[in-house]
C-alpha cells in the first residue's frame, strides 16, 4: 500500500479500529516496494539455487546421456526432468534398491523411467528439491549417513529414512505402492 494512505490512516483510523492501530499499514510496516520485493525474491531464488548447484550439476550430467539414448528432457515447476535412454537404464540398475528406483532427484534435476514415472512421483520428488534447497552440499552425505545407521540398526535404509519418510508423509498415496513395488 502507498506511504500516503498509511498517513491518511493514522489521522482518520477506521471505525472500530482498536486504539492506538494505524490500520492494515501499521500491521505489515511500510515494506519494501512491490519491484525491492520481487528483486528480494529473485536475488533469493539466486542464492538457493547456487546452494544446491553442486547437485544440479550432478543431475545435468545425465542430459546429454539421456538425448544421445533416445531419452528426452523437460522445464517443469523450476526443475529440469531428464527420462528415458540411458537414465531408465541408470535407475534400473545402479540405483541400490530392489527393482531399481522409478525416480531420482538430485538439486534441482529430477531424473525418470518415462514422463508417467515423473508424473506418479512428480510431488514427492519436489519434496526432495526442497530438501536440497535446505541442505545444498551435505544433502547426500546426510541422507547417505541416515541410510547406513539405518542399515546397520536393522531398519529399511530407505523407508525408514528421515528424509524420505517427510517425503512420503507429502504424499501418503505413493508410499503402499512404493512398498508393493520394493516387496
Ligand atoms: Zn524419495
Amino acid at each position: 500500500m502507498p506511504a500516503e494512505h498509511c498517513a491518511g490512516d493514522e489521522q482518520e483510523p477506521s471505525p472500530g479500529l482498536p486504539q492506538g492501530s494505524f490500520g492494515p499499514c501499521a500491521d505489515h510496516g511500510p515494506g519494501p516496494e512491490p519491484t525491492d520485493r520481487a528483486w528480494h525474491h529473485w536475488l533469493g531464488r539466486g542464492v538457493v539455487r547456487l546452494w544446491t548447484l553442486p547437485n544440479t550439476l550432478l543431475g545435468l550430467v545425465c542430459l546429454p546421456l539421456a538425448l544421445a539414448t533416445g531419452g528426452g528432457a523437460q522445464w517443469v515447476r523450476g526443475v529440469c526432468e531428464i527420462y528415458g535412454g540411458a537414465v531408465t537404464w541408470l535407475l534400473r540398475r545402479v540405483v541400490p534398491l530392489q527393482g531399481g528406483a522409478r525416480a531420482l532427484t538430485l538439486g534441482h534435476v529430477i531424473l525418470g523411467r518415462d514422463r508417467r514415472a515423473l508424473a506418479l512421483c512428480r510431488e514427492h520428488e519436489h519434496v526432495h528439491v526442497r530438501q536440497y534447497e535446505r541442505w545444498g552440499p551435505l544433502f547426500i552425505p546426510l541422507y547417505l549417513g541416515w541410510s547406513v545407521w539405518l542399515g546397520l540398526r536393522g531398519r529399511s535404509a530407505y523407508l525408514d529414512n528421515p528424509f524420505e519418510r517427510e517425503a512420503y508423509d507429502a504424499v501418503p498415496e505413493l508410499l503402499a505402492e512404493d512398498e508393493r513395488w520394493l516387496a
